[in-house]
């Protein structure tokens, strides 16, 4: 292989790019990226950074002396993946093509946004560097913030700003916040948990737009009520960021469908990170993960599929991981609720906010649930793993 180019300048782009080199690959290297930013890191954009606690240089994933020997193409989107021979073509936004043998997908997600709140002020979405510098600015002014989705971002957005001063309400159109990974029975848990910090959480309740001329002053609910509002956080989720794809060849299906060793359909071809649906062999179904350990931990499978098309053998993945960081409190989860038919707490008190759960469908651990309890966390994280694989 003589020329790699990874789309995508990010975690998951930047872990491809180490791995290649890591795994011998010695040609030219691409990095072609569309922030005008070096890569950085995204999990402080909802924490620490909005909170004010840490700087832009406390962001950045490479270290001072890390070479890479790559190009780096900052500030250009491609637009378009063409064949030609043998060869894979990106386009570029600003008319430049790159040729490569190999490419890396590493496109990540971008922010959904609500319908018609286009430009008007005070209406934020948390994806990007520059998003969580405009939200930092805003919520140093204080006032009344509402967040629209009780998801990751919109409860530790909440619980940031509620540390700031804020006058904070979360409206959530499920039951409890975060019921989709957690399940409601421990939703529940994380509902008290705002709760107990003077935030509003308005659920069962779905949002029918946004009150204001130039700037956001209201959000309406569906039942009628209208919530005032001087900052209004969208964090309704995020979409793959994968329409400069369409009509490559590369098979797309809520996201890059993938293999279980990240190839996709076009030979030469491979995905990782937020954009990416690889298949998962346990469930027999494609999972798009949107969570940091597996945009650091997949490329390597990836580039090894990459570098010897066809010689390796799909390795077993490890369950999915995310963490988060609410109100003082760290939410840690590893492996797939739906389906579970029991939860239980294993060791601590779910009132205490320190505890270890563990999912079960037919007796098999299926995932588990720590808050507080990293240590725990990790040893029932390691027997998750060793039970699936
Ligand atoms: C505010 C926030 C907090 C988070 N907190 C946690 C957490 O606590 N725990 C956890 O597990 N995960 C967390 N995550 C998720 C984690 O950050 C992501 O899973 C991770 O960033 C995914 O990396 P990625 O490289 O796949 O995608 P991204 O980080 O989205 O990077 C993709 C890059 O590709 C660029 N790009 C997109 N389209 C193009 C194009 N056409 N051409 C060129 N470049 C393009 C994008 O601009 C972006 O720079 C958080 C995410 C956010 C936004």
């Amino acid at each position: 292989m003589r020329t790699v180019a990874v789309v995508g300048a990010s975690l998951a782009g930047l872990s491809a790019a180490r791995s290649l080199r890591k795994q011998g690959y010695d040609g030219r290297l691409v990095i072609i990226g569309d922030e005008p930013h070096r890569p950085y890191d995204r999990p402080p954009l909802s924490k620490e950074f909005l909170a004010g606690g840490i700087g832009e240089a406390d962001l950045a994933l490479e270290s001072d002396d890390e070479d890479l020997r790559a190009e780096w193409l900052l500030g250009s989107r491609a637009t378009g993946l063409d064949t030609d021979g043998t060869d894979r073509v990106v386009r570029l936004a600003d008319g430049r093509e790159v040729r490569a043998d190999g490419i890396v997908i590493a496109t990540g997600a971008v922010a959904r946004t609500l319908p018609g709140t286009d430009g008007l002020a005070g209406v934020h979405t948390l994806r990007t560097l520059d998003d969580a510098r405009a939200l930092r600015d805003e919520l140093a002014l204080g006032g009344r913030l509402v967040v629209i989705g009780g998801g990751f971002i919109g409860a530790e957005v909440a619980s940031t700003a509620y540390a700031l001063g804020l006058d904070v309400t979360v409206v959530e159109a499920a039951p409890t916040p975060l019921a989709g990974p957690l399940g409601e029975t421990m939703g529940g848990i994380v509902s008290a948990l705002h709760a107990d910090h003077g935030v509003r959480l308005l659920c069962g309740v779905g949002v029918k737009g946004l009150s204001g001329e130039t700037r956001v002053d209201a959000v309406l609910l569906d039942d009628g009520r209208s919530i005032p509002a001087d900052i209004v956080v969208v964090g309704v989720g995020a979409r793959p960021c994968v329409e400069w794809l369409e009509g490559s060849g590369v098979d797309l299906d809520n996201g890059v469908k993938c293999g279980a060793d990240g190839r996709t359909s076009l030979a030469g071809v491979v995905a990782v990170g937020d954009c990416a649906s690889w298949y998962d062999p346990h469930a027999g179904i494609h999972r798009r993960v949107e969570h940091w350990t597996g945009a650091r931990e997949r490329p390597d499978a990836a580039v090894a599929t990459l570098l010897a098309w066809g010689a390796t053998e799909p390795g077993v993945p490890r369950p999915p991981y995310f963490w988060s960081d609410q109100y003082g409190v760290k939410i840690q989860f590893a492996g797939h609720s739906a389906g579970a038919d029991s939860v239980t707490v294993e060791e601590g008190a779910a009132g205490d906010r320190s505890f270890l759960a563990v999912y079960r469908r037919a007796g098999q651990p299926v995932a588990v649930l720590a808050m507080n309890q990293p240590r725990l966390f990790m040893r029932w994280r390691k027997q998750l793993s060793a039970a699936t694989s």
